[in-house]
């Protein structure tokens, strides 16, 4: 297939000249876990079944978008391992011309059985999601009682060998900090870049507030008390997180800063819903729906159209730090973090 060059199309490019490059999908809604920041704890309501977007509509989509220079996908939810035949998906994916790099984020619990197969249908990297090694908090901040099931996943994926294992953590102040230093030496033992993602306003039970977040700057000076670190020059263009290096060489760690200092200005992706709504902000209060219009008998140039203009009009950044901040109507697990 020509190149974008060759074929005079242009780039997805939105009005602040952010090369958008990678969609995030979402693939359902629904979680084993009901993690503090994310779900409510009970009474949740899930999307109905035919509402999701088919595999079949997510391929389109994909196709479409990779023809505009989406390169990068990666799956998420809820969590993306309740959608049933995962690995089908991915191998519809990974056999879209111009898809150069297939990740998801995961909890891990359902790893176990389906670490192989995944890889082998063409998942290439993951984001593990593991914010407590204390298994009294694990059980806290995830409602769920499985450190083990979550450590022997991990186990399991990093002996099948994907392309790069990170893991996260969310950094909730007077919950993490008896976790950060346990989670780094995990990390530089077993080879994984651990990564501290300041909590964000996106949890259905709405009780963030920004005296609950520990900052980016105070997990850097935390773990400077016992490691020397050299910060990875411009990581911030190349993805959400500042990186640091280890002084000893020993493997790295990342700050998403999230709320104290937005990577927003390179933002470069988009989101999909698990019910076909486009996103081009995690903190979207606006939604353009891309289900409703395949489902319609849209042709390819229609969609198109209507992904350039949602783009073109991309948020500049959230207002967290802002007066007139307003809440996205979904929480995390039902915009695909
Ligand atoms: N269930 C999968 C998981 O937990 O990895 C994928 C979906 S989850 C919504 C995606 C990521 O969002 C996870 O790394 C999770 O820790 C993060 N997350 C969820 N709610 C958050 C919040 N309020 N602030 C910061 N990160 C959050
Ligand atoms: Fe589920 Fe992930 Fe949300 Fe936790 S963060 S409740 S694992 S979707």
């Amino acid at each position: 297939m020509a190149s974008l060059e060759e074929q005079n199309q242009p780039k997805l490019v939105d009005g602040r000249a952010r090369n958008i490059v990678n969609l995030r999908i979402s693939v359902t809604d629904r979680c084993n876990f009901r993690c503090t920041y994310c779900m409510p704890a009970d009474n949740v309501e899930f999307m109905h079944r035919d509402k999701l977007l088919t595999f079949e509509e997510i391929t389109r989509i994909v196709q479409i978008a990779s023809g505009m220079g989406i390169c990068r996908l990666r799956l998420t939810g809820g969590e993306p391992l309740m959608r049933k035949d995962l690995p089908v998906l991915i191998r519809m994916l990974a056999e879209v011309e111009g898809i150069e790099d297939i990740a998801m984020t995961t909890n891990a619990f359902f790893l176990k059985e389906h670490a192989e197969t995944l890889k082998e249908a063409g998942l290439q990297r993951l984001n593990i999601s593991l914010d407590a090694l204390d298994p009294e908090k694990f059980r806290h901040v995830n409602r769920k009682d499985c450190l083990n099931e979550v450590l022997e996943g991990i186990k399991i994926a990093a002996d099948v060998g994907f392309k790069s294992i990170k893991i996260n953590a969310v950094a909730i102040r007077n919950f993490s900090e008896t976790e950060i230093m346990r989670l780094v030496e995990m990390g530089r033992s077993d080879g994984f870049e651990i990564r501290f993602i300041e909590f964000m306003p996106l949890d259905s039970d709405q009780t963030w507030e920004r005296d609950k977040v520990l900052f980016g700057h105070e997990i850097v000076d935390f773990i400077r008390k016992k490691y020397e670190l050299i910060p990875v020059e411009n990581s911030l263009e190349i993805g959400p997180a500042s990186e640091y290096n280890f002084a000893d060489g020993k493997g790295r760690v990342g700050i998403i800063t999230a709320v104290s200092n937005p990577f927003c200005d390179h933002c470069n992706r988009i989101r999909i819903t698990a019910n076909g709504k486009l996103r081009t902000c995690l903190f979207s209060t606006h939604e353009t729906d891309l289900k409703e219009l395949i489902r319609g008998g849209a042709s390819d140039e229609d969609i198109i159209k209507t992904i350039r203009g949602a783009v073109l009009n991309k948020e500049p950044g959230h207002k967290i730090n802002l007066d007139d901040f307003e809440r996205p109507h979904r929480a995390m697990h039902a915009i695909g973090g």
